[in-house]
């Protein structure tokens, strides 16, 4: 059995003061949530008081990012060693708001992965086709530049530790959800890819999340899906019941 991985992604949103309280709301609300593995993505400046308030419980931290080198002069960013530090143990890599709103490239986000990776960080690598890609029929060409581009170099070993989320871009933040089809047809073309990439047996065990307006209602007819193994949840992961719920779907 895969294991299934339901992420929060916060995103830029919520003070240091109001994280506490959402995860001591939500960890109380999935304590007894034993066949998922629940991370919340939370920004840099909550992250040492949030991986506190859950350092006895089941629910696991991620950054939304960082830097792929260890330390020096690069103003402004945090390392894989500071994470560290603060007992965060995944970190979200590639989100479709990087790559178009920072200029993260395939290059940057790979170096990102390897340095993670690197570091005992269980990185959870985005990727996914924007409108005009779907549109134009090159939904699989995109998809696959962003896995092949991201995991390059990467060993057998390596990958066991990697999460898979797709995200079409379309679908993120808009409420239009792929359909479990869609979003299916495009999770088996990505395990597929990795059994050419490695083998079959390492394709079947990695985990591929969903994420594009995900929530209570449509979370459990898309992760009950065959190569759909969780979900990375922007929006509906702010509010710890609307999460819960989307965990609690995942079987
Ligand atoms: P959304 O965001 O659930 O608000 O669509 C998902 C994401 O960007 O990870």
């Amino acid at each position: 059995m895969r294991k299934l991985i339901v992420a929060g992604n916060w995103k830029m949103n919520k003070t240091n003061t109001e994280a506490v309280k959402t995860v001591s709301e939500l960890k109380e609300l999935v304590k007894d949530v034993k066949n998922v593995e629940v991370v919340v993505g939370v920004p840099f400046t909550a992250l040492s008081d949030v991986a506190k308030e859950l350092k006895d419980s089941n629910v696991k931290v991620a950054a939304e990012n960082m830097h792929w080198e260890e330390k020096g002069a690069f103003t402004g960013e945090i390392s894989p060693l500071m994470l560290k530090d603060i007992n965060v143990e995944y970190v979200i890599l590639g989100h479709s708001e990087r790559r178009e709103y920072f200029g993260e490239t395939n290059e940057i986000v790979n170096k990102k992965v390897k340095s993670a990776l690197a570091h005992d960080l269980k990185p959870i690598l985005c990727v996914g086709e924007q409108l005009e890609d779907r549109e134009s029929g090159n939904t699989e060409k995109v998809v696959e530049d962003h896995v092949v581009g991201g995991l390059k170099d990467l060993t057998k070993e390596d990958m066991l530790n990697v999460v898979v989320a797709y995200e079409p871009v379309w679908a993120i933040g808009t409420g239009k959800t792929a359909t479990p089809a869609q979003a299916e047809e495009v999770h088996k073309f990505i395990r597929g890819l990795i059994a050419k990439l490695y083998d079959e047996e390492t394709a079947n065990e990695i985990t591929i999340q969903y994420g594009g307006s995900m929530k209570p209602a449509n979370a459990e007819e898309l992760i009950s899906q065959k190569n759909i193994d969780g979900g990375l949840v922007g929006g509906a992961s702010l509010i710890p019941e609307d999460f819960s719920k989307i965990v609690k779907s995942a079987k």
